[in-house]
């Protein structure tokens, strides 16, 4: 069955300047995120995977309009978003839903959990009173918390239980995507999991599209239907999450899976320790952006960007090694 794309990026890039000349002008600019095309299918958990400085969170942020590209398309159920105003983006945003690292950094300290869950009610909706607090009463319990936990503010709670609140609020208009940056890795490894499990049951039962975004390989493979792995702001790798974890083809996806702990002898596999260090963003290598650490290197890779190219069906690569 041909499956609905409901997300697709085409040569996204984006900048950011840096530095001041006598003039005022920027004398360097970061490359964050180079060329990124990919397609998101609707009802499945596409994982974006990288170090940090990678350039996934930025990636995510231009999804979400939280920032602009300076080339390449962002197209949302059927509209091209990525220079739309503010105004025009209200409306889709409801459809659109972010998560965040942090959850006690993105709930105002200030509004109770109540307050917190239905302020997206009061812009996307003109429910009454009685109709948001039926919502929020219904999306606490959801969550794994409760009504009596409405009136209270968000220091009140852990740090998993803050997450839950942020899981609600994103919830509240009913959304199609929801992109999690790095929904987990702020809270105990304990909650991580419990976090995880809500994560998926809510998938199931609001039929969610999730972006969700990772330096973790281990919660990646928990949680994805497919995988992107980006390194340097350029996605090296996508594929159905069994195909990467079983035949990585990229030397970074290689490297990365290898640093993976295993707890059965079988499922080992040697370590591959990279050298050198992650070059800047500022100053990116010409050529392959893996090629100053990759121990597969030839005399081609310092020299052409190489094209994400499908090896198998959906699984893409941009390495030399099979162009
Ligand atoms: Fe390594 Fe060359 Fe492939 Fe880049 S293109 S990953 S440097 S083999």
């Amino acid at each position: 069955m041909e499956k609905n794309v409901i997300l697709s990026l085409k040569n996204v890039s984006k900048t950011f300047p840096v530095g001041k000349s006598l003039l005022g002008r920027p004398t360097k600019f970061v490359h964050a995120v180079n060329d990124v095309s990919f397609d998101v299918y609707e009802g499945e958990t596409f994982s974006i995977v990288g170090e940090s400085g990678c350039g996934k969170s930025t990636t995510g942020r231009l999804i979400n309009h939280l920032l602009i590209p300076d080339s390449g398309e962002i197209w949302f159920q059927g509209k091209e978003i990525s220079h739309i105003s503010q105004d025009e983006m209200r409306p889709i945003r409801k459809d659109m839903q972010m998560i965040f690292q942090d959850p006690a950094g993105s709930l105002n300290p200030r509004m109770r959990v109540s307050e917190l869950i239905e302020e997206p009610l009061l812009i996307h909706t003109d429910m009454s009173a009685e109709e948001r607090a039926k919502i929020v009463n219904n999306l606490l319990k959801i969550v794994g918390l409760s009504d009596k936990h409405a009136s209270r503010y968000p220091h009140e709670f852990s740090g998993g239980q803050k997450q839950r609140i942020g899981i609600a609020r994103a919830l509240t208009v009913n959304p199609h995507l929801v992109i999690a940056d790095e929904p987990i890795s702020a809270l105990d490894v304990s909650i991580q999991a419990q976090v995880l499990n809500l994560l998926h049951k809510l998938q199931e039962e609001y039929k969610l599209t999730y972006v969700f975004i990772s330096h973790d390989l281990s919660v990646v493979e928990m949680i994805s239907d497919r995988i992107a792995v980006m390194y340097l702001g350029f996605v090296v790798e996508t594929a159905p999450k069994e195909m990467l974890y079983k035949t990585p083809l990229h030397p970074y996806t290689e490297a990365l899976l290898s640093a993976i702990p295993q707890v059965d002898a079988d499922d080992r596999t040697e370590r591959i320790h990279l050298t050198g260090e992650v070059p800047s963003p500022s100053d990116p290598p010409s050529g392959c952006p893996f090629h100053t650490r990759c121990p597969k290197a030839c005399d081609i890779c310092s020299k052409e960007i190489p094209q994400l190219k499908e090896i198998e069906k959906g699984h893409f690569v941009a390495c030399h090694l099979y162009q």
